[in-house]
């Protein structure tokens, strides 16, 4: 792999460093990865303020958008994993007014699992939060794809359109309408001839042969929907325009936007030719096309794709659309004079976190917590190479270097534990790898060591029936959050037959016994993974594609728990 970059660690957090000093009008959220307009906070604005995000590796979406017209804020995660419900929520804190917040999510279970979550962190303390979703990939229209359809860069017309309804002084409600109105004139569809690196992982998502294309594929660098012959410009965009009509309801009046997207290293040329052939396309069918846009709007890394969308409009939507903005990476920049990095800083609201002092352990018990925490954080570093070349092929490829991040946060953060106490630890774990991990993961797993710290306070001593308890509340935590079941082919299926197997496990047999042979099941679980169809997560977006390879997530949990076990219940 050759980038420009240093470490690829250190990727997301350049980037945004860079963001700042070539949009003079945008400013940092100190201590979480949040681009803000550099007048949050302080303006006497009443606005509705907008706020978007995901995973990097889209530029320039979405600190790009973020100016006066478009976006207060965007948060950002790691490359292609969604980012913490505690940065959504800084976010929402930074630029909240009176008229309330609107979070344009696109549609992903990480993404809606940590917006989410955050939204309800707001609203529990009064602010007015409001999400729209964003679905407009048309590809898996006609899939019983349970997830629903992705967000594709179509999103970026629905930032347009509700950032200039905002900035006209529409209230919440008004706002939001016209956001869920936009995603149902949305649709869009993309193509690809090579996936894109991450800096992290290191090679493409996929790999493609001399003459193949992949049709309908998202923006995670997952497989398509399906391989195809590469055809020429004019044929594929036909091939494109087709699916996108088929799906998409553009209004009587036919009247629509057309954008012609870069996933990544396409160049002008080739865009023009596309842009070219769509607006005769349309044409030719009937529709008005009222606007044209070609660039780079929403990419997937250096993927050398395209994705067509097309919008209904009215003549209120184009005035919106038409309407100026700051945001760098819409096209009608009004130009600043650049600024400095450490200049533009806004503070943190919750910027107060002091780091938590070490904590000395007193107690035997204390002691074995700590040694299997430290057990299984190596374990999943150990595992990242393993987990992220399993997660590559069934989903988006970062569950080994988020699982490695958290890790290692969890190393550092382990001797901060009130060790002595299991349920605060437990809890505190909880806290670590819901901000660390990322993902849907992140969240997951939160809820999971949560509600399990809280199943177990108040029991005087702690043996597998307390054990298998908590955990099951664990693992109800999970679907409760993220909506599955054991057989959806989750890190459920490995967690649910190791609590069922502790649960029935012999009273005669030793602790340690009992626990390996719940493992075992909890590997048996991940196993059979392998021939489970996806309903959830990104896998589901592969469909029959997955079977027969594991599901990472389930392999996490079987690797963390074996090592977890050992120490915990030795020889
Ligand atoms: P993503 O990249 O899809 O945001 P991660 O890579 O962090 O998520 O985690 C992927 C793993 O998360 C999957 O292998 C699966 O085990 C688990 N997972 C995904 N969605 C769910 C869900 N709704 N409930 C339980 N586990 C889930
Ligand atoms: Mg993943």
């Amino acid at each position: 792999m050759k980038k420009f970059i240093n470490r690829p660690e250190d990727a997301v957090e350049e980037m945004l460093q860079g963001l700042v000093v070539l949009h003079p009008g945008s400013a940092r959220l100190l201590g979480h990865k949040v681009i803000v307009r550099a007048d949050a906070g302080h303006d006497n604005n009443q606005q509705v303020a907008v706020i978007a995000g995901g995973g990097s590796g889209h530029e320039p979406a979405h600190a790009g958008y973020v100016g006066v017209g478009m976006l207060s804020a965007a948060v950002a995660g790691e490359v292609f994993t969604s980012p913490s419900s505690d940065s959504v929520f800084s976010a929402i804190k930074v630029v909240a007014t009176k008229s309330g917040v609107l979070l344009v999510v696109k549609n992903y279970t990480g993404d809606r699992l940590n917006f989410g979550l955050a939204a309800e962190m707001a609203r529990s303390e009064g602010i007015p939060v409001e999400i729209v979703i964003v679905d407009d990939d048309v590809a898996l229209k006609n899939t019983d794809q349970p997830a629903g359809a992705r967000g594709l860069a179509g999103t970026v017309f629905i930032h347009k359109l509700v950032g200039a309804a905002a900035a006209e002084g529409k209230s919440l409600a008004d706002v939001v309408a016209t956001g869920k109105a936009a995603v149902a004139s949305l649709a869009t569809m993309g193509v690809s001839f090579s996936a894109g690196t991450s800096p992290a992982v290191g090679k493409p998502g996929f790999e493609l042969g001399e003459d193949e294309m992949e049709f309908g594929l998202g923006i995670h660098g997952e497989p398509g929907l399906k391989r195809m012959e590469v055809q020429p410009a004019d044929e594929l965009t036909e091939t494109l325009l087709s699916e996108i009509l088929k799906h998409g309801k553009f209004g009587d009046e036919k009247r629509v936007a057309v954008m012609v997207n870069n996933l990544g290293a396409v160049t002008e040329m080739e865009l023009a030719i596309v842009a070219r052939h769509a607006m005769l396309s349309l044409e030719s069918r009937g529709f008005t096309v009222e606007r044209t846009y070609s660039g780079t709007f929403l990419s997937s890394l250096d993927m050398a794709g395209i994705s067509i969308s097309v919008l209904g409009v009215n003549d209120e939507w184009l005035r919106w659309l038409d309407a100026a903005t700051t945001a760098p990476a819409w096209p009608n920049l009004l130009k600043q004079p650049p600024g400095r990095p450490e200049s533009r800083v806004v503070a943190n609201v919750d910027a107060k976190v002091t780091s938590p002092a070490t904590k000395s352990v007193q107690s035997d018990a204390g002691r074995k917590t700590k040694e299997a925490i430290e057990a299984a954080c190596k374990a999943m570093i150990d595992a990242e190479r393993e987990l992220t070349e399993m997660d590559r092929v069934t989903g988006d490829g970062d569950l080994g270097t988020n699982m490695e991040r958290a890790a290692k946060a969890l190393q550092s953060a382990v001797n901060s534990y009130p060790l002595d106490d299991l349920p605060a630890t437990l809890k505190a774990l909880g806290h670590t790898l819901r901000r660390e991990l990322g993902g849907s993961s992140g969240p997951l797993y939160g809820a999971l060591f949560l509600r399990c710290g809280s199943a177990l306070e108040g029991s005087g001593a702690i043996g597998l029936t307390q054990w298998a308890e908590a955990l099951d509340q664990g693992c109800q935590a999970i679907s409760e959050l993220g909506g599955a079941k054991p057989g959806d082919r989750t890190m459920l299926d490995a967690l649910d037959p190791f609590v069922k197997a502790l649960k029935k496990s012999d009273d005669r047999k030793a602790p340690r016994e009992a626990v390996l042979s719940a493992v075992d099941a909890a590997q048996r679980g991940m196993e059979a993974t392998a021939r489970m169809k996806p309903r959830l997560g990104r896998s589901s977006y592969l469909g029959d594609r997955v079977l027969g390879y594991p599901d990472p997530g389930a392999k996490a949990i079987t690797i963390w728990l074996r090592c977890a076990c050992e120490v915990l219940f030795p020889r």
